[in-house]
């Protein structure tokens, strides 16, 4: 068995509303979420716009601290740091890959000071032959060569594609252990998506990271992982072996996710499974199930309280009362 190196227990996140009329309001934007990432492996989080994909990287990146439950980062429950130093501990081991390639990056800086700094930061070459070598190393493993060439450029002379391989070659310059990847090609061109994909999985091999990849593409993530958690509303409904999820899809959500995808198992029949309802707001979640509002199985169950994760086996879970 592989070594768990992230671990999420019971997390939560609310983020109170401001103002008189909102006084006491929270959006609820992950609720009692749970999984464990092994050293090397790579878990895709799947769901639409608002189920909680990203405000789970923020929250494992230390970008926001949980309201509750437990981050664990190679066993050891993450604290907020409490000084420079620990701070930077934490953005070494965790690093984000943005999905914006164009506000990611400063314009006003060149590729050569976008990339030196995590070197220098966290003490990983000094100035010198040494960070030159390493900078030439890290363009040239993202594919942008000669890297001369594109260290004295600045972001604007770089196309959507290169500027995403410089995000990447900056993100894997602080030597992450864990890479979290909020939908990394969803701004490419579809042309260059695919290389940009397998850029990433060459890097995950040779440098042994683990992958949490957020995707609201069924496709892209069984292409990228060997495992797949899908949220919807801020909780997770489904996890287990990519191909289990996606063969097997249990959760109603799930199934309606996968009949909605283009292609995620070539010739496979397509399952006709409808919806009807809005999807729900989080500032007051419906009570029960999180998808009893849109779901065609739903009955009064349903609503009565939150359905435990069931385990269908083979590391395979769903959260739904018909299993
Ligand atoms: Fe549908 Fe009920 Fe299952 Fe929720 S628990 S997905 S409402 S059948």
């Amino acid at each position: 068995m592989s070594e768990t190196i992230l671990e999420l227990r019971g997390v939560s996140k609310r983020f109170p509303l401001r103002g008189f009329a909102s006084f006491g309001k929270s959006v609820h934007a992950m609720d009692d979420v749970g999984f464990a990432l092994a050293r090397g492996e790579s878990l895709a989080l799947v769901g639409e716009s608002g189920s909680g994909k990203t405000t789970t990287a923020s929250v494992i990146a230390g970008l926001h601290e949980p309201t509750s439950g437990t981050i664990f980062l190679g066993g050891v429950p993450a604290r907020p740091p409490r000084s420079r130093a620990e701070s930077l501990a934490r953005k070494k081991k965790v690093q984000m890959i943005f999905q914006d390639p164009f506000g990611s990056l400063n314009p006003t800086h060149t590729i050569r000071s976008i990339l030196d700094r995590p070197f220098l930061i966290h003490g990983l070459a000094r100035r010198g032959p040494e960070l030159e070598r390493k900078l030439e190393a890290c363009l040239e493993q993202v594919g942008l060569s000669p890297a001369a060439e594109y260290l004295r450029r600045f972001p604007h002379e770089l196309s959507g594609g290169q500027r995403q391989r410089v995000n990447i070659a900056r993100t894997f310059a602080a030597e992450p252990e864990i890479v979290l990847a909020d939908e990394p090609t969803s701004m490419l061109d579809v042309s260059i998506r695919m290389g940009v994909m397998n850029m990433m999985l060459d890097l995950k091999e040779a440098r042994g990271v683990s992958y949490l990849y957020i995707t609201h593409d069924l496709a892209g993530a069984r292409y990228m992982c060997s495992r797949l958690a899908v949220m919807y509303a801020g909780m997770i409904m489904e996890i287990g072996p990519t191909e289990a999820v996606i063969s097997k899809a249990s959760h109603p959500y799930v199934r309606l996710l996968k009949a909605a995808s283009p292609a995620p198992e070539a010739g496979a029949a397509r399952e006709k499974i409808g919806s009807s309802g809005e999807i729900p707001s989080l500032i007051d979640p419906p009570a029960g199930c999180r998808f009893h509002t849109r779901c065609p199985y739903a009955k009064s169950e349903c609503s009565a309280s939150v359905p435990a994760l069931r385990d269908l086996g083979g590391g395979h879970l769903v959260r739904c009362v018909l299993y």
